[in-house]
């Protein structure tokens, strides 16, 4: 398959940077409802500020309304947050060509699910990446952190997969191919369960969770509960220590802010939903207790709902 054009729908902060690299090697057009910052990236170009300091203008096309885009595209990477995917698949509907594909690289339970009933599961790419990005003004992105992304196949033998992750590579995106979605997603979920809703509610930054051993206990708990539910499933973790695993991207991403400590500072809604709070559905339906999972889920709740009454 030859990726001939690629839509990124939600070309927030991840959206943009993997977009900027892309457009390298690709036709690329990033969607996004921040009218602001398409209309910066269209005016001034995508400013990308580097790991090391450097700032970089690329140019690439950016639409606010997808309805004035007519297709077709060959794939549509989904970078909304996870509350945004079906309307993001809706989107990814019209656009693609009746072959083309859609990949999610975002975070939570649920994304690849959502893109398979609106597209089909013959078209519903998962991934995940250890990239970070935030998104400093309209029209500027900075990279926060590198790492490789995975793609999952979607049969041993995919080709899509395999042209998406070439097409990522020969973008300078560090990318390997992965066989079972679910390891590769809850690989990452376990993660997300121990940082986030911790590091929003604490307002700290990741690596004060692994260095404090009050914070490390709730993480462990946190843990603990998402790995008895991922068993109970079935899922195979791509580790053999998840504790250890969760400490050392504590660690190694100690001075970032995770991004439910983002969206709880901006007064955006969380990701908390398809984190924590797929945890506590799971766990109910294979019967498991998970107050500590069940504490964050509502306190994050709480503290999205009471954020217009805080005292200083
Ligand atoms: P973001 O909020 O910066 O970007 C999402 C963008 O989607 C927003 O700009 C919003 O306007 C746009 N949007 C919402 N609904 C839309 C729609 N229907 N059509 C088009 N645009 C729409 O979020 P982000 O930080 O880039 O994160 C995106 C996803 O990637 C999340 O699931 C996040 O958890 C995951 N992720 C983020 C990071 C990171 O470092 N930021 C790292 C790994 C994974």
């Amino acid at each position: 398959m030859a990726i001939m054009r690629i839509a990124v729908i939600g070309a927030g902060a991840m959206g943009s940077l993997f977009g900027s690299r892309l457009a390298a090697v690709a036709p690329v057009v990033l969607v996004n409802h921040r009218k602001a910052h398409s209309d910066a990236i269209n005016a001034e170009g995508l400013v990308v500020e580097g790991l090391d300091g450097s700032r970089r203008v690329h140019r690439l096309a950016a639409v606010s309304d997808p309805q004035t885009l007519s297709g077709p595209f060959d794939l549509a990477i989904i970078f909304t947050k996870s509350g945004q995917t079906r309307a993001a698949a809706a989107t990814a509907d019209r656009l693609l060509a009746p072959a083309g594909v859609a990949l999610s690289l975002q975070n939570g339970l649920g994304n690849r699910e959502v893109l398979a009933e609106v597209l089909g599961a013959g078209r519903a790419l998962v991934g995940v990446t250890a990239q970070g990005a935030t998104l400093v003004g309209p029209g500027c992105v900075r990279h926060a952190g590198d790492g490789p992304t995975w793609i999952a196949r979607l049969g041993p033998d995919d080709r899509v997969a395999a042209a998406v992750c070439s097409l990522f590579n020969a973008a300078g995106i560090q990318t390997e191919l992965a066989d079972d979605p679910d390891r590769l997603v809850w690989g990452k979920l376990i993660v997300n369960v121990g940082i986030n809703a911790l590091a929003a509610l604490l307002r700290v930054p990741n690596g004060v969770l692994a260095a404090e051993p009050a914070c490390e206990r709730l993480m462990a708990q946190a843990v603990a509960e998402a790995v008895a539910v991922a068993h109970a499933r079935g899922i195979d973790l791509p580790y053999p220590d998840p504790l250890a695993h969760v400490r050392a991207v504590c660690r190694r991403t100690a001075e970032n802010r995770a991004s439910m400590l983002q969206d709880v500072l901006r007064g955006a809604p969380t990701e908390v939903a398809v984190i924590n709070g797929a945890i506590v559905r799971l766990a109910s339906e294979v019967g498991l207790a998970v107050p500590c999972n069940t504490f964050l889920t509502t306190l994050i709740a709480a503290l999205e709902a009471t954020a217009a009454f805080r005292c200083s």
